[in-house]
């Protein structure tokens, strides 16, 4: 499952390993730590950490450490190239399915010149091969480099687009390879070209107009709620990768000066049940940037900080912007 990564795990001469699964894997802890044993030997401890593996951002280092682990496999995601607590290898999982026939369909379907690729860690190791089926019919292919915490050549993440927006001046629209819309969802949200995805799975391609459209009205109905709300809690993550507090106190200082009270409070897993609890008229998240806009049914009161500084007269609505880190 994971050979490739087997000499640099060996490497660390670990004695206690900390196991750190997103929930998609959790179910093969048995079948994970049997490979494991065949790579450390029956001698190293493997202690699995149970809690939420959202991402790098949800590393659990400091968890790690405070056990005694001298090592820490993270799988599922890349690094965000962060100084972690305890050495820590991450075990990335690349997509097997062949991207080439969606891609193919999309360079048919698809109109516009010169392509901005887009993917995430799952198909990174094909986006080259992406570029080349383009541009063997004509197209002009670049791939972007995230400017911010995404690791390899035109990967995205929910809260960092900036390998689209980095060349959404030199491209005409953005081509996404990936399943979903929390990922195209945000760079169309952050950028003012198309976004296509080309979808192996459901295998179609389709724009993200319709979903943009209705994200930025849903968007633009809270902010006007949000308007006569008059107690707000900030949410602060202690996540390592999602903890913004120096902003979170920005955004109380803003909110304080336009006439409203304003709390902040460090909530680690985010449930509604927990910030029902509070009894705030609204909530602004400075935790993972994703949370406002994809739970939004879940979450109805509850704004991005952005939305926050709308909100406080500090920004204007022509200004918007998506959340991101
Ligand atoms: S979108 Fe949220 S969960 Fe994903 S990496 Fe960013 S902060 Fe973490």
């Amino acid at each position: 499952m994971f050979e490739e990564y087997s000499d640099e795990i060996k490497e660390k001469k670990a004695k206690r390993i900390a196991i750190q699964l997103p929930s998609g894997l959790k179910r093969k802890t048995p079948e994970i730590l049997s490979e494991l044993k065949t790579i450390v030997g029956d001698g190293v401890e493997l202690l699995v950490l149970g809690d939420t593996a959202y991402g790098a951002c949800d590393l659990r280092d400091i968890e790690a450490e405070k056990i005694g682990a001298d090592l820490m496999i993270h799988f599922g995601h890349a690094s965000f190239r962060v100084k972690e607590a305890v050495p820590t290898v991450y075990v990335e999982f690349f997509s097997e399915q062949d991207i080439g026939p969606i891609v193919e369909k999309a360079a048919k379907e698809i109109n516009e010149n010169t392509i901005g690729l887009l993917s995430v860690v799952q198909f990174s190791k094909q986006i080259e091969k992406a570029k080349e089926i383009l541009e063997k019919t004509g197209k002009k292919v670049i791939i972007g480099q995230s400017r911010s915490r995404s690791k390899h050549a035109g990967q995205v993440l929910g809260c960092d687009f900036t390998a689209g927006t980095s060349m959404e001046k030199d491209v005409d629209c953005f081509l996404y390879i990936g399943t979903g819309n929390f990922h195209p969802g945000g760079v169309a949200m952050g950028t003012e070209k198309i976004v296509y995805v080309a979808d192996p799975e459901r295998e179609e391609i389709r724009d993200m107009n319709e979903l943009k459209d209705k994200l930025l009205r849903v968007r633009f109905a809270k902010i006007e709620a949000a308007k006569k709300a008059k107690r707000f809690g900030i949410i602060v993550s202690p996540k390592g990768g999602q903890n913004r507090l120096p902003y979170a106190r920005k955004i109380a200082s803003l909110l304080k000066t336009a006439g409203k009270e304003a709390f902040i409070v460090v909530v680690d897993e985010i449930t509604p049940h927990k910030l029902d609890e509070f009894m705030f008229d609204y909530w602004v998240c400075t935790a993972c940037s994703r949370i406002a806009y994809d739970d939004e049914a879940v979450y109805k009161k509850m704004i991005t900080p952005q939305e926050a500084e709308i909100v406080a007269g500090s920004r204007e609505w022509k200004d918007y912007v998506v959340d991101h880190f």
